[in-house]
């Protein structure tokens, strides 16, 4: 028997603007039917609505961050007025999120280096605040895990993992959650994933509206789908999976 109250979405963007006619009754379905759903900022304007969204919601929680790309584009003072508003809304936030580093979109050496650069501030701000990092990582996996243990990150969770199954051991070793996406619907590399991470540093999310079949908008309640999937890999119960998912979400972000 599946309990519909243990499924949650740690990683969605409900502040996107393929939620924007329908967000009220995307709002109940997850009050309904789901434990709780964490809404991440990405970028300025996104980080405000996910403040703004989670305040509506009682099982609607938000981290704030930006994107890498995102990130190394803003100018200096841009970026430290944004470090600032993380620092002065922190009561109103479970973790900082989604940060990184982007090597499939950034090419440019400097730029690469300016998105190192302003990484390093998020986690120092990260440690500061006693909050976990939410991370964002794409082509560049070894050099994220070299920044986030030569920083001593402890409360990390790597947001859609992608890397192969040695970046895989060594995330775990450094204590980090991995989050699996409805991703595992069509990807091999995910579902390998899946198989070897220890059930109790799993995570679930969408990345809605993302990441969802033929370009269809992705839902919260749709991470129901990939449990399914793990179980079914696992040999185990969708109910186990959404059990153990959900305790580690409430652990790694303290709610
Ligand atoms: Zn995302």
């Amino acid at each position: 028997m599946i309990d519909l109250k243990n499924i949650t979405d740690t990683h969605c963007h409900l502040q996107h603007e393929r939620f924007s006619e329908d967000l009220d009754s995307v709002l109940i379905n997850i009050e309904e039917k789901m434990a709780f759903v964490i809404v991440s900022g990405a970028n300025i304007l996104w980080n405000r609505e996910a403040i703004k969204i989670s305040s509506k919601s009682k099982n609607i929680y938000s981290t704030i961050g930006l994107h890498p790309i995102d990130a190394a584009k803003l100018s200096k003072k841009e970026f430290d007025n944004e470090l600032k508003y993380i620092e002065d809304n922190s009561d109103l936030i479970v973790g900082i999120g989604e940060i990184g580093l982007d090597w499939h979109w950034e090419k440019d050496e400097t730029m690469r280096e300016i998105q190192k650069e302003r990484f390093i501030l998020f986690l120092k701000l990260a440690k500061k605040l006693d909050i976990p990092v939410v991370i964002h990582s794409w082509d560049a996996e070894s050099e994220v895990l070299n920044i986030l243990e030569s920083e001593k990150m402890k409360k990390v969770v790597m947001h859609c993992f992608s890397g192969d199954l040695s970046e895989l051991s060594r995330a775990l070793n450094l204590g980090f959650y991995i989050s699996v996406s409805t991703v595992i619907l069509r990807s091999k590399g995910t579902r390998k994933i899946a198989r070897d991470c220890p059930l109790d540093k799993m995570l679930l999310e969408t990345d809605a509206p993302y990441l969802w079949l033929n370009g269809k908008r992705n839902v919260p309640w749709n991470t129901e789908v990939a449990a399914e999937k793990i179980a079914q890999i696992r040999k185990i119960t969708t109910a186990q999976v959404l059990e153990a998912t959900l305790k580690n979400a409430k652990r790694v972000f303290g709610i």
